[in-house]
């Protein structure tokens, strides 16, 4: 991806192109940022050069289709609307809230810094010609009403919270873009069927007391709340305590239940968190499915020995059983899982954990996702069995937890297809995908129509402060996730 594009070009040109005999400057004032952004996709170098060649090349295979171009031409009502400046002047305001030395950002759960952005952010929605509310769990909502006034809302959202030093794209970009879509839509005096809501969900991370899609989840009723309030941060403070501490009750949760018939559809952008994009060049990803989890506790019990006098023969040596687990975890997800399936151990802890004393404790963390339940299934019972079988060749105890067992969710297949088509209509390059990682859109996908649209992440980075995105590679995003609003606005 190139950096820092100068937006000039995207002003120029138009011009370039309107030199073009036959074609007036109003059809074609579209060609010259589609080109931009298919030479951004591309890694090309831009320059007024190429993209006037790219532009002429663009006009030659218009010619060659006319008869089908022109009509989707005029059922366009918004397109290279979608302002960068705007965009990246936004994140970086937003960047500055729970700021960390490295340049990362720290925004927790119920923290100050977090209620300190969905303040901001409603201010800017309220600017907008919205009207902002905060719901019981401190989820923030702004409407802009439709034309009929019965109809359910189109969501779109994410969230902003992070974790300790993470990035300032990872839910940011999806609120922003909401933003970003409402100024476009009151600037062109677009008015719509369905009211719209913006969301801010609060609590998406779950770094802070355990839990995540917070804000999502108490909206739809599914949020164990009891578990949820006597949860404790690092610090010993409780959910119940962090939500008084930021003026929220924690009695009043259930208030924010919304009946999922008040909403028609959501939609959510956000960062990849991978690397499919970048590698394959693409500048937009549609998210298919959205892997889950099966988590497993794993505790291996073995003999504590001397190191010096105890021989090989005679050990119960648990870390060397779990070594071979780990490695079995990897063997069995490969054997048993197709290119979606992934396994971690991503904990493992050595008990007396001392150089001259054989382990007699190991306890592993393993965490296996796939898109498809019953595969994770098999591939979940595969490790099992080897683990059991391991422990017992070589003489040790191992018990089995099972701490989470996740179902994998499907998105709108509507929603996928009118992305497609979207997509292929504005000549932005995109990946049919799913997403590895969960988002809050899981959940309103389990009850009402869902999409999501994934922007490249540079070398995979996130949830860290090295987390980047080219301010270049957003706009097809947000441009995609606008289309996309308007297309489902016609035809839910
Ligand atoms: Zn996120």
């Amino acid at each position: 991806m190139l950096q820092g594009t100068p937006l000039t070009l995207l002003h120029t040109s138009p011009l370039i192109c309107s030199f073009h005999p036959n074609h007036s400057l109003n059809s074609l004032r579209f060609f010259p940022v589609y080109s931009t952004w298919q030479l951004l996709a591309r890694g090309k170098k831009t320059s007024p050069e190429n993209s006037l060649q790219e532009c002429g090349k663009r006009v030659k295979e218009k010619q060659s289709r006319d008869i089908d171009y022109e009509p989707r031409i005029r059922r366009k009502r918004v397109t290279g609307r979608v302002s960068q400046e705007r965009l990246q002047a936004e994140i970086e305001r937003f960047a500055q809230i729970g700021r960390t030395a490295e340049g990362g950002v720290t925004r927790l759960a119920f923290s100050p810094e977090e209620r300190q952005a969905q303040q901001l952010m409603g201010e800017l929605l309220a600017e907008a010609g919205l009207s902002v509310r905060t719901d019981a769990i401190g989820n923030l909502f702004a409407r802009r009403e439709g034309r009929e006034a019965d109809l359910p809302v189109l969501m779109l959202g994410s969230h902003l919270d992070t974790v300790p030093n993470g990035g300032r794209f990872d839910g940011a970009l999806g609120v922003i873009a909401g933003l970003e879509i409402m100024r476009v839509l009151q600037e062109q005096g677009i008015s719509t069927r369905h009211p719209l809501e913006v969301v801010s969900f609060t609590g998406e991370e779950s770094a802070r007391f355990g839990t995540g899609t917070i804000g999502s989840r108490a909206m739809l009723g599914t949020l164990n709340l009891e578990r949820f309030l006597a949860s404790r941060d690092l610090h010993g403070i409780s959910a119940a305590e962090a939500m008084r501490q930021v003026g929220l009750s924690p009695e009043k949760v259930t208030d924010a239940q919304r009946d999922p018939r008040q909403i028609a559809a959501f939609l959510e952008l956000h960062i990849e968190q991978g690397r499919i994009l970048e590698t394959e060049q693409k500048a937009v990803g549609i998210v298919t499915d959205i892997a889950n989890s099966t988590r497993l506790a794993v505790q291996v019990i073995g003999r504590a020995d001397h190191s010096g006098t105890t021989p090989m023969p005679l050990r119960k040596d648990a870390l060397v059983a779990a070594a071979e687990m780990v490695l079995a975890v990897e063997e069995r997800v490969k054997a048993l899982g197709e290119a979606p399936s992934v396994g971690t151990v991503g904990i493992l802890h050595v008990e007396p954990c001392v150089m001259n004393v054989v382990p007699g404790k190991a306890s592993l963390g393993i965490d296996i996702r796939d898109i498809d339940f019953e595969r994770k299934a098999r591939v979940v019972k595969g490790v099992k069995d080897r683990i059991t079988a391991i422990a017992k060749q070589r003489g040790v105890e191992a018990t089995i937890e099972v701490l989470g067992d996740g179902r994998p969710v499907a998105l709108s297949p509507v929603i996928i297809e009118t992305m497609r088509q979207a997509a292929a209509d504005l000549g932005i390059d995109a990946r049919i995908m799913v997403s590895g990682a969960g988002h809050d859109a899981m959940n309103l996908a389990t009850v009402v129509p869902a999409g999501m649209i994934f922007v490249p992440s540079k070398e995979g980075r996130s949830h860290s402060h090295l987390e980047w995105t080219d301010f270049a590679a957003i706009p097809p995003g947000v441009e995609l996730l606008l289309e996309t609003l308007l297309r489902l606005d016609r035809s839910l």
